[in-house]
C-alpha cells in the first residue's frame, strides 16, 4: 500500500511487545497482497484484469469487506468517492513524474473505465463483476484505514489493548496509554511541508509539548482517525497545484488546497470519508459527516491567501482543552 506503518504499544515486557507487533505487521503484509493496486498479482489487480470479460469473480472476505464498504460510500456521496478512478489516477501519477498535464485524449479514454456503477456486487455469492474493459480498481483511499484497524485487532488477539497503529495519516487507536485520557495526536497545518507530515507531525506527541508544535491536538481512543488532502501528495504544473485525489466526475486532480481530519468508528469509514470530504468540499462534506453515526470531522481550506476552518458539531470533544480554533 506504499506507506510506512508505525505501531506504538504498551505490553508487560519486550517479548510480549515483539510478538504482538510481529503478528500485526504480518496481518498488514497479508492485506497488502490482497488490496494493493501496485502489486500485479494482488487479488485486487487480478480482479481488475477480468474487467469487461463478463465474469463474476468470488472475493476473499477482506476484499469483499473493503469493496462493499467502498461502494456504499460511493452511493452515499453520489460518486465523489469512487475506487474505479484508477485509470485516471494512473495518468496523474505519470503527470507527477513528468510534470506535464495528462493528455486530454488519454484522459477521456481512461474515463470510459471510471464510474462506481461499473462494479456490480453480488452479496449472496460475495462476488464482483466489472462491467467494462480496462478498469483499474484503486483502494488507496480506503485500504490503509482497514489495514490499521486489522493490525490493531491482531495486537488485541495477543492481549495488547493499549496501542496505536499509524499507516501514514490513517490511524487505529486502541485503549489509551496508562494513566492518560487518550492518545494525543498533533494535527498537521496546511502550511506544513510534505516531509514534516511524514517525518514527525503525525507521531503521537508526549503530553505537554511546547509552543512550536502544530496548531492543535486531538485526544482520542478506541476509534479511527484519518487525514486527507493535497498537502500529502500533489504536483505543480504551470503554477497550478493538482492533488493526488481526483474528482471521479471530471478526471481532474483537485485544485482546492485543503486538509481534512475525520474521526470515525472504524478505519474504513475514517479513511474513506476523509478522501470523500476532500472531493466534496467542507459544506457538502460535513453534511455527509453529520449524517454518519459516530463520525466527526475538521476541515481547513485555503482560498487564495485566506484560510477557513470548519468542523462538525461533535468534533469539539476531541480537541485538547487548551487548544481552540486559531
Ligand atoms: P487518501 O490519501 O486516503 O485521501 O487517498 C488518496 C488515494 O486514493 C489516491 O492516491 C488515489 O490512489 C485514490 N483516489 C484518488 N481520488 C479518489 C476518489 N475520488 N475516490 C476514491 N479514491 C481516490
Ligand atoms: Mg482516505
Amino acid at each position: 500500500m506504499g506507506m510506512p506503518v508505525r505501531i506504538t504499544l504498551y505490553a508487560p515486557d519486550r517479548a510480549a511487545a515483539d510478538a504482538a507487533a510481529d503478528a500485526a505487521f504480518k496481518r498488514i503484509k497479508e492485506l497488502n497482497a490482497i488490496l494493493s493496486d501496485y502489486e500485479p498479482d494482488s487479488e485486487l489487480s487480478l480482479l481488475s484484469k477480468t474487467s469487461g470479460g463478463g465474469e463474476t469473480v468470488p472475493l476473499s472476505p477482506d476484499l469483499w469487506t473493503v469493496l462493499s464498504r467502498a461502494q456504499e460510500l460511493s452511493r452515499r456521496s453520489d460518486g465523489a468517492f469512487d475506487v474505479t478512478v484508477g485509470p485516471a489516477v494512473w495518468l496523474w501519477r505519470k503527470a507527477r513524474v513528468v510534470r506535464k498535464l495528462p493528455d486530454p485524449a488519454a484522459l477521456a479514454e481512461a474515463m470510459k473505465a471510471v464510474g462506481w456503477r461499473k462494479i456490480v456486487l453480488d452479496p449472496q455469492k460475495r462476488a464482483a463483476k466489472l462491467l467494462v474493459p480496462n478498469m483499474r480498481l484503486d483502494l488507496g483511499a480506503i485500504a490503509k484505514g482497514y489495514a490499521a484497524d486489522e493490525a490493531l485487532a491482531a495486537l488485541r488477539r495477543r492481549g495488547v489493548t493499549r496501542a496505536l497503529v499509524a499507516a501514514g495519516g490513517d490511524m487505529a487507536l486502541g485503549d489509551p496509554p496508562p494513566g492518560k485520557p487518550g492518545w494525543r495526536i498533533a494535527v498537521a497545518s496546511l502550511e506544513m511541508a510534505e516531509d514534516d507530515v511524514c517525518g514527525h507531525a503525525w507521531r503521537p506527541q508526549p503530553q505537554g509539548a511546547n509552543a512550536q508544535d502544530p496548531p492543535h491536538f486531538i485526544i482520542a481512543s478506541r476509534c479511527s482517525l484519518a487525514t486527507s488532502g493535497d498537502l500529502f501528495q500533489h504536483v505543480e504544473i504551470d503554477g497550478k497545484r493538482y492533488s493526488h485525489i481526483v474528482d471521479p466526475r471530471t478526471g481532474i486532480g483537485l485544485t482546492d488546497h485543503s486538509l481534512v481530519v475525520v474521526i470515525a468508528r472504524d478505519g474504513i469509514a475514517a479513511d474513506g470519508l476523509a478522501t470523500t470530504v476532500s472531493v466534496l468540499g467542507p459544506r457538502a462534506g460535513l453534511k455527509l459527516i453529520e449524517a454518519t453515526a459516530g463520525a466527526e470531522a475538521f476541515v481547513a481550506r485555503k482560498l487564495s491567501d485566506k484560510t477557513e476552518w470548519f468542523e462538525s458539531k461533535g468534533f469539539r470533544r476531541f480537541r485538547e482543552k487548551a487548544s481552540s480554533l486559531p
